[in-house]
């Protein structure tokens, strides 16, 4: 019914050449991944060169970032939804914690970020995750639930429908420290039961949930056998091609 989504998140790693050669290298080694949708995400500058490369294949391609603004406009270094459309990508990552953190950005920008993005017709992949203090507080329900109200609060039944939810707990992200499938799991269960309580009751059951936090091809398997968990965003073993593509292919 839901099906998973394996997308790799490149962040600013990778020239446009690199970005492309990595590209081109995965084609081939996830063409016959018919079980899931393959997503890369690309630094801004390459994402043309690896979107027009990528025509055709399954693999789709994504933005790690959009303006909060809809219109074109005096917005030094932004860049718009439908600028990012326009060059080919598919979808877009709002709200990353290294956004959150390293750049300030809040649920209500956040917020505006994924309207401007459903506007432009592409479809949100929004990071959601607590940071390891308020783990050890055990308030990590708390402080997703309020994400998810804080960004998607207000959003229309088929806006939801374009929605992908990434549980990325920030302890996780880039430590090799990945959460154990039975930790993944229940946060996931948990944050369906939030979102349908929070945000749309009927959208919950259709609402993927990707886990995104050191997945690597060792862990995959074990991290997809759970009930809840729809999916992954890799960080770091995606930017190799070979690798990410053991990712795509759990399931062989
Ligand atoms: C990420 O940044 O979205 C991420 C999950 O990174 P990593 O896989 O490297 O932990």
């Amino acid at each position: 019914m839901r099906k998973p989504i394996i997308a790799g998140n490149w962040k600013m790693y990778k020239t446009v050449g690199d970005s492309v050669a990595t590209a081109l290298a995965l084609k081939p080694l996830v063409a016959n991944a018919n079980h899931c949708e393959v997503v890369i995400a690309p630094v801004f500058t390459a994402l043309k060169s690896v979107a027009d490369r990528l025509e055709g294949s399954n693999i789709k391609v994504s933005a790690q970032d959009c303006a909060p603004v809809a219109e074109e406009g005096a917005q030094t270094g932004e860049v718009a939804a439908f600028m990012l459309r326009d060059v080919g990508a598919s979808y877009v990552i709002v709200g990353h914690s290294e956004r959150r953190q390293f750049y300030g950005e809040t649920d209500q920008i956040i917020a505006q970020k994924v309207q401007a993005a459903l506007g432009a017709g592409l479809q949100v992949i929004l990071c959601v995750g607590e940071s390891l203090d308020q783990r050890n507080r055990g308030i990590e329900v708390q402080v997703v639930a309020g994400q998810l109200r804080g960004c998607l609060g207000g959003l229309t039944a088929s806006d939801l429908d374009r929605i992908i939810v990434a549980y990325e707990p920030i302890w996780a992200i880039g430590t090799g420290i990945a959460a154990t499938p039975e930790q993944a799991q229940e946060m996931h269960g948990l944050i369906r039961q939030a979102f349908a309580e929070k945000i749309s009751e009927t959208g919950a059951a259709h609402l993927r949930i990707l886990y995104g936090g050191s997945v690597k091809p060792d862990n995959i398997r074990g991290l997809m056998s759970g009930a809840d968990i729809d999916g992954v965003l890799v960080g770091g073993a995606s930017l190799d091609a070979g690798s990410f593509a053991k990712i795509v292919n759990y399931n062989e």
